[in-house]
Order: C-alpha cells, then sequence, then structure tokens
C-alpha cells in the first residue's frame, strides 16, 4: 500500500500541468478521498487557515467546520469539568482540531450506538477504532486523557496493525492517515 502511494505520486508529478490542475480542482471541489492531492493542497489549507481565509468549500456534517475537509483522526481529552474528556475530530486537510462530542458517524451521521461499535487491541492501550455498521467507515480514536504524551500521528502509525485488521473486516478508513491507510 505505502509503495503504491508513492508510486502514485511519482505518477502524478508527471503529469501534464493541465491534468494535475483538473485532479487538483475535482478534490478541491467534490471533496471525494483522493491522498494525493490532499498531501498537494495540506500546506495552502493550513496557510489559508492561519489567515483566516474562508476556503470557500463544501461542509458536510460531521467534516471541519473550517475548511471542510474529513476526519483522519478522533482524539479524547480531559477537561477541568469533563471526567470522561473530550472527543475531538482532526481535519485531514488544514489541520485544524474541533470538539465532536456527539456520539455519531462522522461520515453517515448514524446515530444509533448499536451501530457504532468500538473494537480495541490489548497491545495498543491507548487507540481504538470507532466503527459505523451503517457506512462501514471508521476512524481512529487516540485517548490523551491517561496520558498527555501520545502524540496522534506516531500513535497512529505504531498502530497500524489495527487498520490492517480492520481493512480485513470491510471497514474503510474516513480519511488515511500518514502510512496511506
Ligand atoms: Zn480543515
Ligand atoms: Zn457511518
Amino acid at each position: 500500500m505505502i509503495a503504491e502511494r508513492s508510486n502514485d505520486a511519482r505518477q502524478r508529478l508527471e503529469d501534464e500541468a493541465q491534468i494535475a490542475k483538473t485532479r487538483l480542482q475535482v478534490f478541491w471541489s467534490e471533496n471525494h478521498q483522493d491522498y494525493t492531492s490532499r498531501a498537494l493542497l495540506q500546506p495552502y489549507a493550513e496557510a489559508l487557515r492561519a489567515r483566516k481565509i474562508d476556503p470557500d468549500r463544501l461542509h458536510s456534517r460531521g467534516h471541519c467546520p473550517f475548511c471542510g475537509g474529513a476526519a483522519w483522526i478522533s482524539s479524547r481529552k480531559s477537561t477541568s469539568d469533563a471526567d470522561g474528556g473530550f472527543r475531538y475530530l482532526g481535519c485531514s486537510l488544514c489541520g485544524l482540531e474541533w470538539n465532536y462530542g456527539r456520539i455519531s458517524c462522522p461520515a453517515c451521521g448514524e446515530e444509533d450506538p448499536h451501530k457504532l461499535p468500538i473494537f480495541r487491541s490489548d497491545a495498543h492501550k491507548t487507540v481504538r477504532l470507532e466503527t459505523c455498521e451503517t457506512c462501514r467507515r471508521y476512524v481512529k480514536s487516540i485517548d490523551l486523557t491517561l496520558d498527555a504524551r501520545p502524540i496522534p500521528p506516531v500513535d497512529d502509525l505504531v498502530s497500524l496493525s489495527m487498520d490492517l485488521w480492520a481493512v480485513e473486516e470491510g471497514y474503510t478508513r474516513i480519511e488515511p492517515g500518514m502510512a496511506g491507510i
């Protein structure tokens, strides 16, 4: 999978300028999953956010309130007034983290807790997979309530085996992490 991604990126570098431009424009306006376009547009989206310039993109439910990007990660953080910790989603495009306290699937909006099973692994105690039986998507969640140290990108990489398990079970991650899964 990782090799495929880098081949894709290399191939994209050889695209005609016009084709390359069109692919980026399609990603920007339609927000479908396109790992390479996402990586290419990340610095642009981050710069817009730093300058508070509205990116004028589609804002679907469960997506980033600033740029409309899909969530690549979820995290739980403790706050002084909530023992369980608040749930945040991390934007795959502009990097914003936003509070998403409600129990619902960020991809399809499913709210029935029985259709939103959570999977854990003894090997990675701070990581869990929040899955959805309705759309078969999942988001990886990192628990930052017990230990302030884990940094989501690192936890994401070391728990790659959980993504491989999820793919085998027929789930698709809402947005891939840095390893391309
Ligand atoms: Zn964003
Ligand atoms: Zn769903």
